[in-house]
């Protein structure tokens, strides 16, 4: 294959509304923006990446800002010229040059992906060694802060046969309130619908080891990450009748092996941004089948970009015991890409054309462009 070089990349910022306020322990969401980066290849091919935090900069050292600022001063001048079409290479390359940053990188190698599988007329899902899967069970995140209306709001997603598996998100109030929400939910939805819960790292170990039984008695068959200690959450794990995922404490093959070696999760939450890009998110997964620990498709609220990007490597593991929480683009009020994605039947269907399979609306993202911001490199520095 002739290589492509890299001729020009651009980034920009697009702040999109959220349908509702979104409550997590560590802040309330009541919009996303995307960092989105667009990546132009001498061989007419362009690739596009996208960026996301939750909620700015409370859930984790990256903001969308810092991304954009990253890419534009250090990432954006080391790619132009260089080979598109050797991804790996490239990735490591970066990889010297900038430590961590792992969202940002995620975004770039995303861009080069949906190049790459354009380029060869191929999903990204085939580049990651084939899919095993076209369709993800999606699960919805239950997160207005009011009981009443996340029974509402559950009972329309059943009915719309868009979600049957939901997730709570808890931790800000006090666990006995926590537990009454979670418990009042579940008798609510009964055997219709999976209940799961998300601390988001908020309990100590002491108050975890008092809730989760509790948790578990409500009907709650999964805790995500409610310590914030890699440790602290291996001495909890095995000791209740539910299973403990880890999440935040997943920041690449690193630390995935290290949870691994002490037996420190039931189940990975996988994300491509948090792990550094898809293909350290493919490491990850590896380590997990290797241990015996579980997978579930995270998703860090992206637009429908990185979800893409995430569906294209989900489709591609082994295993996927726990389905996927890929509801992002659900959660935005705009649509912006021309062609909707296809959620139904409580599954999101994974894009079958080139590259990520998805075509952007480009005047709908320009209008929630933020203004003066668009950098475009395209010389070396
Ligand atoms: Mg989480």
């Amino acid at each position: 294959m002739p290589a492509a070089f890299i001729e020009r990349i651009e980034t920009s910022l697009v702040d999109l509304p959220t349908i509702r306020p979104h409550k997590l322990s560590v802040a309330t969401m009541y919009g996303q923006t995307l960092m989105l980066v667009k990546v132009f290849c001498s061989d007419g091919v362009m690739g596009i990446g996208e960026g996301t935090t939750i909620a700015g900069m409370a859930y984790g050292p990256e903001s969308p800002e810092a991304m954009k600022l990253s890419i534009d001063a250090y990432f954006a001048p080391a790619m132009i010229g260089q080979d598109a079409t050797r991804i790996q290479a490239l990735m490591a390359h970066l990889g010297k040059l900038v430590k961590v940053n792992h969202f940002a990188k995620s975004a770039l190698e995303t861009a080069l992906l949906d190049a790459q599988g354009k380029r060869l007329g191929v999903p990204v899902s085939e580049l990651l060694g084939g899919r095993r899967r076209d369709r993800l069970p999606v699960a919805w995140t239950l997160a207005s802060g009011d009981t009443t209306r996340d029974i509402a709001e559950a009972e329309q997603m059943l009915q719309e046969r868009r979600h049957r598996i939901f997730k709570l998100k808890i931790g800000a109030r006090d666990p006995k309130t926590d537990i009454e929400h979670v418990a009042a939910i579940k008798r609510a939805l009964g055997d219709r619908g999976s209940v799961r819960v998300d601390v988001n790292m908020a309990w100590s170990e002491t108050q975890a080891a008092w809730a989760i039984p509790a948790l578990a008695q409500a009907g709650c068959e999964l805790v995500e990450q409610p310590v914030a200690s890699a440790a602290a959450l291996a001495r909890l794990v095995r000791r209740f009748p539910v299973a403990l995922m880890a999440d935040e404490v997943l920041q690449g093959p690193d630390t995935a092996f290290e949870i691994a070696r002490q037996h420190g999760a039931d189940v990975f939450a996988i994300k491509i941004e948090q792990n550094g890009g898809l293909f350290a998110a493919q490491r990850v997964a590896a380590i997990a089948d290797a241990a015996g620990i579980e997978l579930y498709g995270g998703t860090m609220l992206e637009g429908a970009v990185s979800t893409v990007a995430s569906a294209q490597l989900f489709a591609s593991f082994a295993q996927l015991q726990w389905g996927t929480e890929l509801f992002g683009p659900l959660l935005i009020t705009e649509e912006i890409l021309t062609q909707p994605l296809d959620y139904s039947d409580f599954e999101l269907t994974v894009p079958t054309g080139p590259g990520l399979g998805i075509t952007l609306d480009d005047d709908r993202v320009k209008r929630f462009t933020r203004e003066g911001l668009v950098k475009v490199t395209n010389k070396k520095h």
